[in-house]
């Protein structure tokens, strides 16, 4: 059996930046399992910029922007395993594996870095009245078959939710000669960057219907057009507010989940708020020695973060090789309070924090001139004031390990709004 002493699962930005993290901390025996043919992850087909003005300070492309890191892997001679699908992991750290190389595999780690990225939320998974016609496709799938295959899906387009993605393709399509009818968006405000509703959006006339949702897909064999309607405030359809846009093609941008069933099979502890591994501040799972980071322990906003993260995952796990002790103690669980959906890490071992800790997390809604408390005890021992914090934006804050000398038992991360 191969033994290593770190497994990346995982060849898209977080994977990569994770392995030369660990490389440079003196990791040698480092492999990196990616099922595609090349390393680069789902940026591979984000052929539009905007990538990499936290890292690199320029506006890259997504391709552009991998090869910043495939780069440095190839220069430091990490081994990485193309066209390999890693099937299982247990608890002990043994991978099974296959490939059209290699055939069937087992190999062991001592430690696993999980990078998986995320899927889109399918057709299925939303539940919309009608047949199964040809022209339904997730943004994603339609970015794939325009930017990798030079195929364009149809010429008359309807979007269903304003996610990044879906707004991205609004315009794709808009410059491949696509007519782009609409962007539906069942709640009230956006899910996706501000800049992308302006460049995608508004500079193409393209509209953004919010509080609407798809309520009936027309056509049996192919695609003949859609019915939306506006939704109430608990986001049921309004009768008689339905409008029909006859159309060929329907992009679904609902929403990403990240991919974790390797990580149920091993045993990794799942968040339900997440659907990514719960971690604490090492971003180590349940599970000794297993870490992970990117789009699989939750979804970002932008990828400059996920690298920051794996960068993060990558060291720690060198640490863990080297054999760094368990972290002690009994960790302090961190939660979200009023207004936010979610923290990562969610639990502490506070002796074990360097200088500093990352928590990142979402808010539920829209929140205008309001604060980012973080309190322990009733004590506050963070606060952030901002102009304005929405949901489509991952939030980032950095607490100092002196901040956290008199905390025990929880900490509460919550929004608290401006006095009205
Ligand atoms: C359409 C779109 C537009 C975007 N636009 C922007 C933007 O403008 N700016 C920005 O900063 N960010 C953008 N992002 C976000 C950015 O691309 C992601 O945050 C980033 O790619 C996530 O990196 P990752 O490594 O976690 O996941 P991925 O890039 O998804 O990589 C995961 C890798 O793991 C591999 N894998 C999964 N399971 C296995 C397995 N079992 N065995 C072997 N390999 C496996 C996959 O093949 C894949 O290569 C965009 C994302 C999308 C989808």
């Amino acid at each position: 059996m191969r033994e290593f002493e770190l497994v990346i699962i995982g060849g898209g930005p977080a994977g990569m930046a994770a392995a030369v993290a660990a490389r440079k901390q003196g990791i040698g025996n480092i492999v990196i399992f990616e099922r595609g043919d090349e390393l680069g992850g789902i940026l591979n087909q984000c052929i539009h910029n905007g990538f990499g003005l936290h890292t690199f300070k320029e506006e890259l492309t997504g391709p552009e922007y991998a090869e910043r890191y495939s780069d440095q892997v190839k220069e430091l001679g990490i081994p990485v395993e193309l066209g390999t699908m890693v099937l299982d992991l247990n608890a002990d750290k043994e991978l099974s594996i296959i490939s059209r190389t290699r055939g069937a595999e087992t190999v062991k780690a001592k430690a696993v870095i999980l990078a998986m990225g995320c899927r889109e939320r399918p057709r299925g998974a939303l539940g919309i009245a009608g047949f199964r016609p040809q022209g339904i496709y997730t943004a994603g799938t339609a970015q794939k078959l325009v930017n990798c295959e030079g195929v364009v899906p149809g010429k008359e387009v309807v979007i269903l939710g304003s996610g990044d993605i879906g707004l991205i393709m609004a315009r794709r399509m808009t410059l491949e000669g696509a007519k782009v009818k609409a962007v539906v968006e069942l709640m009230p405000y956006s899910s996706g960057l501000k800049r992308n509703i302006v460049q995608c959006l508004d500079d193409y006339g393209i509209p953004l219907m919010l509080s609407h949702t798809v309520v009936d897909i027309k056509g049996k064999e192919k695609l003949e057009g859609v019915t939306v309607a506006a939704v109430d405030e608990k986001n049921t359809p309004i009768p008689g507010t339905e409008e029909y846009f006859p159309c060929d093609t329907l992009l679904l941008s609902c929403g990403l989940i990240p991919e974790n069933e390797l990580s149920k099979t091993a045993g990794v502890e799942l968040s339900p708020l997440t659907n990514g591994p719960s971690v604490d501040e090492s971003l180590e799972t349940n599970i000794e020695g297993v870490f992970a980071c990117g789009n699989v322990l939750h979804v970002h906003d932008l990828v400059d973060f996920v690298s920051e993260e794996a960068n993060r995952a990558g060291e720690n796990a060198a640490e863990y090789i080297k054999g760094k002790p368990a972290s002690p103690g009994v960790p302090v669980e961190v939660k979200p309070g009023f207004g936010v959906r979610y923290t990562v890490p969610s639990k502490l071992y506070i002796e074990s924090v360097n200088d500093s800790v990352h928590i990142r997390f979402r808010v539920t809604g829209v929140f205008k001139g309001a604060a980012i408390a973080v309190t322990s005890g009733g004590e506050e021992i963070f606060r952030k004031r901002g102009r304005i914090f929405v949901p489509s934006e991952m939030q980032d804050i950095v607490i100092k390990k002196d901040k956290l000398a008199d905390v025990s038992g929880t900490i509460e991360v919550k929004v608290e709004e401006a006095a009205k």
